[in-house]
């Protein structure tokens, strides 16, 4: 699960103790916990209702892992293998998950970076940028002996550190694939946008739901065009409105 580099935690330790005002050596703050989560999306329907109206990706304590709004989040686009009109589907995706939460998205540029889990073996305080790429299975290993159905792959690494204020975890990069052995059309219902929404609402910090009503359900629900009111409401939890996250980076 850790991905990141063991020495993080005596950086992390440095810039939280600094922010609640305790000595670098304060007893109380404890190590830094870094790794990485993954999630998997399928489309089609699901007789469950939901159960709860949204999950959290990462969640320590009722500390929620999430980008820190105070930064933007740049991201990167690997144009190998992706269908025309793919980089429209994604920046539109982005936007509307920009609307509901209050991230800012700064487009960095393409990149040739493969779209799998080692894109997120990095250096603290070296993150590289959110990563959006359609492949395959023979090309990504977050892909691999999936079938057509398997619409795509979210994994995400998060730093953290224990406070006497909680533990505070921030989003530092992610690896969004999608899989272009799936068929889709761009827009609408079961397409490469709600697809994108799904992946993109874990690229924030939601998980799953047993939803036919929420785009983050376990299968996404193919009727739906946009985010359920439960998608919405995790959205909120990740979003601008709770505020800067300490400087651990
Ligand atoms: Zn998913």
């Amino acid at each position: 699960m850790p991905s990141l580099a063991s020495r993080c935690v005596t950086a992390a330790a440095v810039a939280l103790a600094l922010l609640v005002g305790l000595g670098p050596a304060d007893p109380q703050v404890t190590p830094a916990v870094a790794g990485t989560a993954q999630l998997a999306g399928t489309v089609g329907t699901v007789a469950s209702t939901a159960s709860a109206p949204y999950t959290l990706l990462q969640k320590f304590g009722g500390s929620a892992a999430r980008w820190n709004p105070c930064q933007t989040v740049r991201w990167a686009f690997n144009p190998a293998g992706a269908p025309t009109g793919g980089v429209t589907v994604v920046r539109t995706a982005l936007a509307r998950v920009s609307r509901l939460t209050g991230l800012r998205f700064q487009y960095v540029g393409t990149s040739r970076s493969t779209p799998g889990s080692a894109y997120l073996r990095q250096a603290w305080g070296a993150y590289r940028p959110l990563l959006i790429a359609w492949s395959d299975p023979s090309h990504s290993d977050l892909l691999a002996g999936t079938g057509p159905r398997h619409v795509g792959e979210t994994r995400v690494g998060w730093v953290g550190l224990n406070t006497p204020l909680g533990l505070r975890a921030e989003l530092t990069s992610g690896v969004v694939v999608f899989n272009n052995r799936s068929p889709a059309p761009l827009w609408g219902p079961a397409s490469r946008y709600t697809i994108a929404l799904h992946e993109l609402g874990h690229a924030v910090g939601l998980g799953h739901v047993r939803s036919s009503q929420n785009l983050m359900g376990t299968v996404i629900p193919a009727a739906l065009r946009d985010y359920g009111s439960g998608d919405r409401a995790g959205l909120l939890r990740v979003s601008a409105r709770l505020g800067c996250l300490p400087a651990l980076r």
